[in-house]
C-alpha cells in the first residue's frame, strides 16, 4: 500500500522551515502532497498559483513531493487523495493550542486519517512566512530564510509595491 501525506498550509511564501519538514517527511512516505490553500485569517501576498510554483521549484530534488491547490475541509481533500495522515509542523509553544485543537477537529470529523506533528529544526524554530514578508518588506536581507529562487520573488513583490 502506498502511504500518502497531506502537508496543508499557506506557503505565502515557501521557508525553509517548510522545507526542512518537507525532505524530512519525504523520506517517511511514499507520497507526499503539499496542499496550498488560503487562510481565511491571513491576507495572502502571492497568488496561489505563484505560491505552488515556488514549492514545485523548492521540491524538486524530492521525487515524492507532489503540488497541488486545494481549498474546503483538510480532512475531506486528504480522503479524497487516499491519504492515511494529515502533517503539520511545530514551532514555538504558540502553535500547540492552534494545531491540537485542529487535530481534535479532524479526529472528529474523520477519525480514520491520523494528525501528526513534526517538530521543527532548531534553526528554524522562529521562522515564518509572515517574519520572512516583514523583513523583505523593510529591504532586508532574506536570503538565508528561503531558497533563492522565493527571495527574488519577494524582492520583485516588494519592489513592485
Ligand atoms: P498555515 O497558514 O496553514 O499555518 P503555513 O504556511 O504558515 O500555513 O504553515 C504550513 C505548515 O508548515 C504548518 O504546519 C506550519 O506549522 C509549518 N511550518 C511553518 N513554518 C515552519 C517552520 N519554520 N518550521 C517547521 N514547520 C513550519
Amino acid at each position: 500500500m502506498l502511504r500518502t501525506v497531506i502537508c496543508p498550509g499557506s506557503f505565502d511564501p515557501v521557508t525553509n522551515g517548510h522545507l526542512d519538514i518537507l525532505e524530512r517527511t519525504s523520506v517517511l512516505f511514499d507520497r507526499i502532497i503539499v496542499a496550498v490553500g488560503g487562510n481565511p485569517y491571513k491576507e495572502p501576498l502571492f497568488s496561489i498559483a505563484e505560491r505552488i510554483q515556488m514549492i514545485r521549484e523548492a521540491t524538486r530534488h524530492l521525487s515524492n513531493v507532489e503540488v497541488e491547490a486545494f481549498e474546503g475541509l483538510t480532512v475531506n481533500y486528504a480522503k479524497e487523495k487516499g491519504a492515511i495522515a494529515i502533517l503539520r509542523g511545530l514551532r514555538v509553544n504558540s502553535d500547540f493550542e492552534y494545531e491540537f485543537m485542529m487535530a481534535s477537529m479532524n479526529r472528529k470529523l474523520e477519525p480514520k486519517i491520523e494528525n501528526i506533528f513534526m517538530m521543527t529544526s532548531n534553526a528554524y524554530a522562529y521562522l515564518s512566512s509572515s517574519a520572512v514578508k516583514e523583513v523583505a518588506s523593510l529591504g532586508g536581507d532574506v536570503t538565508d530564510l528561503v531558497p533563492e529562487h522565493v527571495a527574488v520573488k519577494l524582492n520583485e513583490k516588494f519592489t513592485k509595491i
